[in-house]
């Protein structure tokens, strides 16, 4: 029985979530619930399999992190990508005339809709996998990625935790061309779901198995190893959705005899309220092992 759970849940969920979503755009619900309560419903069975069968039982969150994560969630991870948004169209199509601009034309509106949002899990991978391997490499955009690194467990809310300039460069790739080509809304709603359902499962903390889905998608067996305190382990991984782009690039890494170990940065230390993080990047080398 556990064994079928382990196998079934990340597929039923994902798929079950974006399936949802499909069937309430076609239902004629409307954008906002036919994206958020296919989420809604995903993460919060993925919380409770994470009480069910979590993978650590030290890595059950204390009500700290969880007040914390939250705050990172609605500000950084949902309402910052909204104003963004919200910039770029008044921008683009309101002052700038943008409908006219020839790349409006350039997305096959005509093709199916989970069609059209595989187009964009493939694209929007390929360009952010080079975005977060420059942010592992290259001290600079490090400094701010390390937020998302700094928590020592990982569990479903982790997932928001992001300083907000390393989510505004996410945006400029994973948001700001679509919008600007103008994809449909249903294109764009199902991109969320799967994106929003896949990112809490990679982060959780449940006991599940992806067998042979480990070489296409970027699940949490993956990228526990990808939030490993060693940077030889967690400079790997890169994917956001799939996996595909680092078994190209050589950077996949899922060792079949060992299991994960310390999680987070060098320094123990590094802060971890929503304000000091804020912060943090500004402070060179804050990330590091006290000397
Ligand atoms: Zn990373």
């Amino acid at each position: 029985m556990k064994w079928i759970a382990q196998y079934g849940a990340y597929p039923v969920i994902v798929l079950g979530s974006a399936w949802g979503n499909v069937c309430l755009m076609e239902a004629g619900m409307g954008v906002l619930l036919s994206t958020y309560l296919p989420v809604t419903i995903g993460s919060l069975l993925i919380i409770w399999l994470e009480w069910q069968m979590p993978y650590r039982a030290s890595w059950k969150p204390s009500t700290k992190e969880v007040i914390e994560d939250s705050a990172f969630l609605a500000l950084v991870h949902v309402l910052w990508p909204k104003f963004l948004a919200m910039g770029v169209v008044y921008l683009v199509f309101d002052t700038w005339n943008g409908r006219d601009w020839p790349v409006a034309r350039w997305w096959p509106r005509e093709w199916p809709v989970p069609l059209q949002a595989v187009m964009m899990v493939l694209i929007v991978d390929g360009s952010r996998y080079w975005l977060h391997r420059l942010s592992h490499e290259w001290e600079p955009l490090w400094r701010f990625h390390a937020v998302h690194h700094s928590p020592h467990r990982l569990y479903t809310l982790n997932v928001g935790r992001f300083h907000p300039v390393d989510k505004g460069l996410q945006f400029l790739l994973d948001s700001f061309p679509f919008l600007v080509m103008g994809v449909p809304p249903a294109v764009l709603s199902l991109y969320f779901v799967f994106y929003a359902v896949n990112g809490f499962f990679q982060h959780s903390n449940v006991d599940v198995k992806l067998g042979w889905l480990n070489y296409l998608m970027s699940g949490p067996e993956l990228h526990r190893w990808h939030h490993s305190m060693w940077s030889r382990e967690s400079n790997t991984n890169y994917g956001n959705h799939l996996i595909i782009w680092d078994w190209l690039f050589g950077t996949r890494y899922l060792p079949a005899d060992r299991e994960v170990e310390t999680l987070g940065l060098l320094n123990r230390q590094y802060p971890s309220g929503f304000l000091q993080q804020m912060a943090a990047p500004f402070h060179a080398g804050l990330d590091q092992a006290a000397r």
